[in-house]
């Protein structure tokens, strides 16, 4: 990100933590020509749960390649590695908003400024219905892709053990190493629990060895309610100017164009 963006962000947003994506890391470390077994390595510690694990593989590539290794700690973990995080779900990968924008828009440039209002309003008009209809179709408490990663989740959840240790608690045993998952402050001893907001398979099942809803431990915003709430407005048509009915304190206004001078060599 350019400095003075980060700059911006920072103020106008001073809770806002700055991550870093890994994808694009990871496209520097291959210009840097660092060895596939090193990139591997990267890749799963900045992925890893547990920061002893993370510690484990950077002292791995630290071993073969001290030089990467100082390239990687130039920046700080915080902002790369989901286990030094001090923000929770970082791997939620999503599509910058102004990019897939843009690529839509793409047609529409080259229409007058009134008829690319309406591309743009029909666009949304189309997309807010599509979306509401889809969430309020679900039959679940959470969304489609919440279901999907729980259901991928469950049949590993079926075959651990599970010792209740009280009201909340659990013990749960997988391959042989012990789990405490606490339902009530929704952790688990691999930290996926707490990082995702979604339920780890430990979780699972603790959860439901004592027949309890799955979405009561999945953070809000992953349940149907807000699913439906981001779409929840519509965009209405503007109709045919004739049947506008403009204020006259807006009728009266004068727009001109901006006070804009081109900068030296933006032409
Ligand atoms: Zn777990």
């Amino acid at each position: 990100m350019h400095q003075s963006i980060a700059y911006a962000i920072a103020k106008v947003y001073p809770e806002s933590h700055h991550g870093i994506c890994i994808y694009h890391l990871e496209q520097n470390l291959k210009r840097r020509k660092v060895k596939s077994e090193v990139i591997k390595l990267f890749q799963t510690a900045a992925r890893v749960y547990r920061r002893k694990k993370f510690d484990l593989y950077m002292l791995d590539i630290a071993k073969v390649d001290k030089k990467t290794y100082d390239y990687l700690m130039e920046e700080p973990p915080e902002r790369w590695s989901r286990s030094c995080s001090p923000r929770r779900r970082y791997d939620m990968l999503t599509t910058n908003i102004v990019k897939s924008m843009n690529s839509v828009l793409l047609e529409a440039r080259e229409l007058p400024i009134l008829r690319m209002m309406d591309f743009i309003q029909v666009k949304l008009q189309r997309w807010f219905y599509k979306r509401r209809n889809e969430a309020e179709g679900t039959f679940y408490d959470f969304s489609c892709w919440v279901e999907e990663e729980l259901k991928k989740k469950i049949d590993l959840a079926f075959t651990l053990n599970v010792f209740p240790v009280d009201s909340w608690r659990s013990r749960v045993e997988e391959e042989g190493i012990t789990f405490l998952v606490d339902l009530n402050k929704r952790t688990c001893d691999c930290f996926q629990f707490q990082f995702d907001e979604l339920p780890c398979i430990h979780a699972i099942a603790a959860i439901e060895k004592r027949n309890i809803k799955k979405s009561n431990f999945c953070s809000h915003w992953y349940l149907k309610e807000s699913w439906l709430k981001t779409y929840e407005r519509q965009i209405h048509p503007i109709g045919h100017t004739d049947s506008w009915i403009v204020p006259e304190d807006v009728k009266s206004q004068i727009v001109k164009p901006p006070h804009f001078k081109v900068p030296p060599g933006r032409r």
